[in-house]
């Protein structure tokens, strides 16, 4: 089996008190190809003399590291194929690669559809994973030959009817997703009843082609006993719909995995398919994102500005002001809870990349915009003291970060990407 977690012991410094907390951290994606193509970039830049937006922040992206995930997901979930659900990260290279080994696609508006099919993919490597499509987008997928979709709600099978009659459903259930940092059931997914009470009933009298459940337990998830639960579910719909004519051969288990829990997860799923999938001839998917990305992208940012603080109750040494924030690559910060980690690339003692020193400066770092909510990291503990002009970088950042960035203040969304 693949170790892919390390067990670390880490050291912190909290109000001056050395603490050894032992905790597993993930193993981060560092390399040394990584740290060339960063250092490489960042010495090219004169500061005295560069045009402006020179010294932006930029990505580096190592694409074996996503074969890697790949490879692991195949090795742990041999069973399931996964559909990345593009909206994750639409970088082009990132989708053809995943094409290239066999990954097929998750797509939840018209324009992310275009995108698979305009790289020349099978419309049948595409799941229309929204439960909640517009009527024009309903019928691009018809005219495309996209025929599988998620319904959780009784309007949706009206319009598809109308629209997309022959289209494939996958009835999209509710989880237990209390536990995870990013919850999608508030949102998405109906609950047993409705799915057997009126979803069925009312397809199986339009005509519809009900073919399958799925689900989504949400991101982030320490416990994993949502996945065991949806499963358990699933089952139980899929016994149900027998009573209305429709015999359900695929189970989409969605998204949410990551790659510091990945053992968990994978576990919990083969346990619950076995318990009640184990017998039957159904076709199992899932719509992995971030486990894919998260970790094959490394962020580099130049410290813009820098404010020394008076001895404080947090000891904070002094604010730093980066050229990307919340508002930039960094949004995942705001909309996907993500705490990314900063590490010091360069200072004036020279170059740090996988340098692990004891951790002893805390300084808060801040985005480059005017908002006071553009905060990178209240308090970071950085390796080594900086100074304006130096350079951080933040590995982990390929999950719902450049998708998302916004051009507020003035700032521009069009990060360059180094490839390794
Ligand atoms: C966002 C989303 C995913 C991917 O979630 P990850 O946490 O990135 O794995 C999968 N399926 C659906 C329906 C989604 O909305």
């Amino acid at each position: 089996m693949t170790t892919i977690i390390e067990n670390t012991t880490t050291k912190i410094i909290e109000n001056d008190k050395l603490i050894n907390l032992d905790y597993q951290i993930p193993k981060i994606n560092e390399n040394f190809a990584i740290g060339k193509a960063l250092i490489d970039h960042i010495t090219l830049i004169d500061h005295e003399e560069c045009e402006a937006g020179d010294e932006d922040s930029f990505f580096v992206c190592d694409l074996n590291q996503i074969k890697k995930n790949v490879e692991i997901w195949k090795n742990h979930l041999p069973r399931i194929q996964p559909h990345y659900a593009i909206k994750c990260n639409t970088n082009i290279e990132v989708i053809n690669l995943l094409y290239k080994l066999g990954v097929n696609f998750d797509c939840a508006s018209k324009n992310e559809i275009d995108t698979i099919l305009n790289l020349g993919f099978e419309s049948s490597k595409i799941v229309y994973a929204n439960p909640c499509k517009t009527n024009s987008f309903i019928r691009h997928a018809k005219i495309n030959n996209v025929n599988l979709t998620t319904v959780d709600n009784v309007d949706e099978l009206y319009k598809l009817a109308k629209f997309h009659s022959n289209c494939k459903i996958l009835i999209r259930i509710m989880t237990d997703d209390e536990d995870a940092q990013c919850r999608l059931s508030t949102k998405f997914g109906c609950d047993l009843n409705v799915a057997i009470e009126q979803i069925l009933p009312i397809a199986q009298n339009l005509g519809l082609n009900v073919v399958g459940v799925a689900f989504h337990v949400g991101s982030g998830a320490k416990d994993f006993k949502s996945i065991y639960k949806a499963i358990r579910d699933s089952r139980i719909l899929f016994d149900a719909a027998k009573k209305f004519d429709f015999n359900m051969n695929i189970l989409d288990i969605g998204g949410g995995f990551e790659f510091e829990t990945f053992l968990e997860s994978s576990k919990m799923v083969n346990d619950s398919i076995d318990e009640f999938f184990a017998s039957t001839d159904v076709k199992l998917i899932a719509e992995p994102g971030r486990f894919f990305v998260a970790n094959a992208f490394t962020l580099a940012t130049h410290i813009i500005a820098k404010r020394s603080l008076p001895k404080n109750e947090d000891n904070i040494n002094s604010m730093i002001y980066i050229n990307d924030g919340v508002y930039g690559n960094m949004n995942c910060i705001l909309f996907d809870h993500q705490k990314p980690l900063a590490f010091v690339l360069k200072n004036k003692d020279g170059y740090h990349y996988m340098e692990r020193e004891l951790k002893t400066i805390s300084y808060s770092i801040w985005g480059p915009t005017c908002d006071g909510l553009d905060c990178v990291s209240s308090k970071s503990f950085l390796n080594y003291k900086v100074e304006v002009g130096d350079w951080l970088y933040f590995p982990n950042l390929g999950a719902y970060t450049s998708c998302a960035t916004t051009q507020f203040n003035g700032f521009k969304n069009d990060t360059k990407i180094l490839y390794v």
